[in-house]
């Protein structure tokens, strides 16, 4: 492709995206297709001749965009949101077009010194402690990858990184500990981690599916007990089911006393710091050694940007740093080369569309649209409660409700979680909603997160009457 083409094609591009974001609404959240059904669209083998752009531009309209779950249509209310803005597309467009490697501070000087910066811009606006260090990652399950790696590599503080040396032979059996509510990523760090599932003890939670401390550090007395090394205690805030909230202090004490690692698992709710009122969820953060909270989730940045960030980088450093001839630099002492930081070499310019974001929305502005997403979860709360017809399953600590249809008098479990997944199934075939669901105390949960970055007070009261016209009347 030619510079002129790129410079013709890109423009209707520009023109195409803007289109799409504003008629978003046009199309179905959630598309209704087959397995297999684009795959038969597409030709078996690779072109051997290039193939012209305007043709490969109409494929990607008729065959790829049917078959997309569009993530910023406001009636996209499932999972947790991948939230992106313009600001941030506009960032990606650079990043692309540089398409450096930030793997050190020579291969781009700029992108390392501005990823510290706008770390540091993070953690002020949400009142992580002062003496934290951040780090750009790709996901929450790489950053809790991280975590637990340096737990491992940092514990025997007579002889550090000792696994990293001579593999795990003549160590003792660790063990890591998270509540039954947490999110499965920390299940694949610690099998990834030479761990294993079996050492990964689930604590039990209360009615808000919150940990129980007392749990925790009988937990941890037995295994110590028995022989095992309790290393590391995953908390969360805000669970993926349900956005439950650990209680981080009572945690970090038993940590403390027990000289564990204490990792906060904040993927989703960490962007709610950012408003001083939802602060108290994060009382006792202090005593967290790492901590990780995603901006591509809630926080207008689009995938992948995760913020990860440590009490003691020196440890982190440890674990990490490996260094060929090839890459030692003069000046490795005075800046931060990030493939030490994690597990790539290789890594994208993640900070410029944090800046853009940060810059462009202001903490005010990010802080308005999470107020409205606050505000609409409390709204459509009401209604449920007011109707008389449901429960609400969980606490509605954010912008997530999660709510299910009360069972009738004839209900077994099992025909009331049918009714409830039956109205979910009929909400999501309208296309004009995404919902999913969990189980709560047994329970079929339908989960409607008020999170995406246009959702309005009509998208609810649009999702409200649906639901009320999928009743019985
Ligand atoms: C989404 C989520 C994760 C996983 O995040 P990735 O960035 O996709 O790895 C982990 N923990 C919690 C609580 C989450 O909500």
């Amino acid at each position: 492709m030619t510079i002129t083409d790129f410079r013709t094609y890109a423009h209707q591009l520009v023109d195409w995206i803007a289109d799409y974001l504003q008629n978003i609404e046009q199309y179905p959240v959630k598309p209704d297709i087959q397995p297999g059904d684009i795959l038969r669209q597409l030709p078996a083998e690779a072109p051997v001749a290039g193939e012209n752009f305007q043709q490969i531009f109409t494929d990607f309209q008729q065959i790829i965009l049917p078959g997309m779950t569009h993530w910023q249509h406001p009636g996209f209310m499932a999972y947790f949101p991948a939230n992106s803005s313009p600001p941030s597309v506009l960032a990606e467009m650079l990043t692309a077009t540089m398409a450096a490697q930030c793997m050190i501070w020579q291969t781009s000087p700029a992108a390392a010194e501005l990823e510290e910066r706008v770390m540091q811009w993070l953690a002020r606006l949400c009142n992580l402690p002062a003496e934290w260090h951040g780090v750009i990652q790709d996901t929450a399950s790489t950053a809790t990858l991280c975590a637990i790696l340096t737990a491992r590599e940092n514990y025997n503080k007579a002889q550090l990184c000792v696994i990293n040396q001579k593999g795990f032979s003549g160590q003792p059996a660790f063990r890591v500990y998270c509540s039954s509510e947490t999110h499965s990523s920390i299940e694949k760090a610690v099998r990834i981690a030479g761990i294993g599932s079996e050492n990964l003890i689930k604590i039990p939670t209360d009615a808000k599916f919150a940990m129980q401390p007392q749990a925790l550090a009988t937990a941890i007395a037995q295994d110590r007990a028995s022989g095992y090394v309790p290393l590391c205690v995953v908390a969360t805030i805000g669970t993926t089911s349900s956005t439950a909230i650990d209680p981080v202090e009572e945690i970090g004490h038993i940590c403390q006393k027990n000289h564990i690692w204490l990792h906060i698992d904040a993927a989703y709710a960490g962007t709610a710091l950012l408003l001083p009122e939802y602060r108290h969820m994060a009382k006792g953060l202090e005593f967290a050694d790492s901590y990780v909270f995603n901006p591509h989730k809630w926080m207008l940045t689009n995938f992948d940007c995760t913020a990860y960030y440590v009490k003691d980088k020196a440890a982190l450093l440890r674990t990490f740093e490996i260094m060929p001839e090839y890459l030692k630099t003069p000046l490795d002492k005075m800046v931060n080369n990030y493939r030490d930081w994690g597990v790539p070499l290789g890594r994208r310019f993640r900070a410029l569309k944090l800046w853009f974001v940060l810059r462009s929305y202001g903490a005010e502005g990010i802080q308005a649209i999470l107020r409205q997403h606050m505000a609409l979860a409390k709204q459509f709360e009401q209604w449920l409660l007011a109707d008389g017809r449901f429960e609400i399953m969980a606490p509605v600590n954010l912008n997530l409700v999660c709510f299910s249809l009360k069972p009738a008098p004839e209900d077994t479990n099992e025909s009331v979680n049918q009714k409830n997944s039956d109205l979910m199934a009929a909400i999501n075939q309208t296309g004009r909603y995404f919902l999913t669901h969990t189980k709560l105390n047994g329970r079929y949960t339908i989960r409607v997160v008020f999170g995406q970055v246009n959702v309005e007070e009509k998208h609810v009261a649009g999702l409200w009457e649906l639901i009320l016209s999928l009743l019985p009347q």
